[in-house]
């Protein structure tokens, strides 16, 4: 009988081990985080292990897609990271000492016969096992091939304690005298995990709850390497909307599409732990608090459906917490192609920053941020899709709406008469010399005071006449608050695109 222990030695050494046979998906990096929350709550290390032993499937483009996307994620693993390819020697080294200990054995029987064997068992109502033939020859044939096959003991049972789903136990009849080293050479799963959890000190082994059932061939394998048993926490699937398991079947599920949609790590982060973890009723987190509170008492057994619309949400929400100034960098970096050469100049700017911050409470996505950005940061007047004015509810309003727009133009003009003209230098430069509303004093509330009084003057609605006003001037007809974007855009801004109204 064996049994995991359940004190943990510090230091906490955890680690996240992706086979770059596909891009990494969402259900990798919840894995990831938690294995990393773990980590940084308990000050031990997380280590990045690359598990390409695979080398048919296995491919650079989606190793360098997985450290692509735990650095954007900021999940920083701590030593040199490990690629099993180079360590094939290793595995090979260490099941000949398993051999030599008694703890494995030489297997000569070719996959037809052990199809065979497994046919028979089952047709006896037996689970399909290998039947040991050559367990006990200990044999050796010179210039044939072999496999190693670990020697699993007849009797007993290995039990552990799984932090989220509790005691398991398995009787060792139940265990398969599974194969170490395949017949060409190349170690199989459960072997080179196992010796390289010993080899770097793994003290818990966070993973998904589809590798449960190899989990007791491996506490075999750390009892035969005289390690001890590490703790382990099998993660419940992440389902899609379909009720099936996520997984790269479901198409765009990588890291790196979610980073090109616009989320924010953080909120895909905050998103992917509450997916499975809760702690009360909590939905948003910093990443503070989410190392503060996680805890794999709170994880679910049962699986968790993935929900765009939760996501969306978050965001949203982590969004509105950013500073605008890092919200514009990441459009800079990762937008950069909706902006023309000279958008980009001014939305690089502490312009840019200002239109960010008037456009981040109600966008739920950096890519609609960028959307929006694109029309206030484009010098001169934008398109603007006719079909989107209204000019009232009958259209019956065009005269009067136009009469009033002019008027705002003129009064506006007039305030602004002999103000100062700025010195816009270095990456300001782009907005050229013209002052803002903002510059004499008129804050937003007082620009509503002004439109509401040209509106009486003109027998109009205010939200008539922002209707046309807000189509010209953002190229949209739902914008950030169009008052306060009247305040920090530049007269010559406002101007070409104000006119514009005449000539609808
Ligand atoms: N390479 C395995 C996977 O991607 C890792 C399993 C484990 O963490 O032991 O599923």
């Amino acid at each position: 009988m064996m049994t995991t222990s359940t004190t943990v030695a510090p230091p906490v050494r955890v680690r996240f081990a992706p086979s770059p046979t596909g891009y990494l998906h969402i259900g990798g990096v919840r894995t990831a985080l938690f294995n990393w929350l773990f980590a940084q709550q308990n000050k031990g290390q997380f280590l990045l292990r690359i598990e390409d032993t695979d080398l048919e499937r296995s491919e650079d483009q989606f190793t360098l897609d997985i450290l692509a996307s735990m650095q954007w994620l900021g999940l920083r693993w701590d030593e040199d990271l490990i690629f099993q390819k180079n360590r094939l020697d290793v595995y090979r080294d260490k099941v000949e000492e398993l051999v030599a200990n008694g703890h494995a054995y030489r297997c000569y029987c070719t996959e037809v016969e052990v199809e065979a064997m497994r046919e028979v068992a089952m047709k006896a109502g037996k689970k399909p096992m290998y039947d040991r033939t050559c367990r006990e020859k200990n044999e050796n044939r010179p210039g044939q091939t072999y496999a190693i096959r670990a020697k699993i003991p007849l009797e007993g049972f290995v039990e552990f304690t799984d932090q989220i789903r509790g005691p398991i136990r398995v009787e060792n009849a139940e265990i398969d005298d599974f194969v170490l080293i395949r017949s060409n050479g190349a170690p199989t799963y459960n072997l080179s995990v196992v010796v390289d959890d010993v080899f770097t000190k793994i003290t818990h082994v966070v993973r998904g709850d589809d590798h449960i059932n190899n989990t007791p061939k491996q506490v075999h394998l750390y009892d035969f390497f005289k390690y001890p048993i590490p703790l382990f926490a099998h993660l419940p699937m992440i389902l899609g909307p379909d009720k099936k398991k996520l997984s790269k079947r479901h198409g765009a599920v990588s890291a790196n599409w979610y980073r090109a949609e616009g989320y924010l790590p953080e909120a895909l982060l905050n998103f992917l732990a509450r997916l499975g973890w809760s702690h009360g009723d909590q939905e948003i987190f910093s990443t503070a608090e989410m190392i503060e509170f996680f805890s794999f008492d709170h994880v679910q057994k049962s699986s968790a459906v993935f929900n765009v619309e939760k996501l969306l949400w978050t965001n949203g929400s982590h969004i509105r917490a950013a500073k605008p100034e890092r919200l514009r960098d990441i459009i800079v970096e990762d937008f950069a192609h909706h902006f023309s050469h000279q958008a980009l100049t001014r939305l690089k700017s502490s312009l840019g920053v200002q239109l960010t911050a008037l456009v981040q409470p109600k966008v739920k996505l950096l890519k609609e941020m960028a959307e929006q950005l694109v029309p206030l940061c484009t010098p001169g007047a934008v398109e603007v899709n006719l079909s989107e004015l209204k000019w009232g509810k009958d259209g019956s309003l065009k005269g009067p709406l136009q009469a009033g727009v002019r008027h705002v133009l003129e009064g506006l003009a007039k305030k602004l008469e002999g103000a100062k003209k700025h010195e816009r230098t270095g990456l300001d430069a782009p907005w050229g010399s013209e002052p803002t509303l903002s510059d004499i004093g008129m804050g937003h509330a007082d620009i509503e005071q002004f439109l509401r009084q040209v509106c009486d003057q003109h027998g109009v609605k205010l939200g008539d006449l922002t209707g046309p006003m807000r189509l010209t001037v953002t190229g949209r007809s739902v914008s950030a608050g169009l008052f306060e974007l009247l305040g920090v855009l530049p007269w010559d801004v406002l101007q070409a695109r104000l006119s514009k109204v005449g000539t609808l």
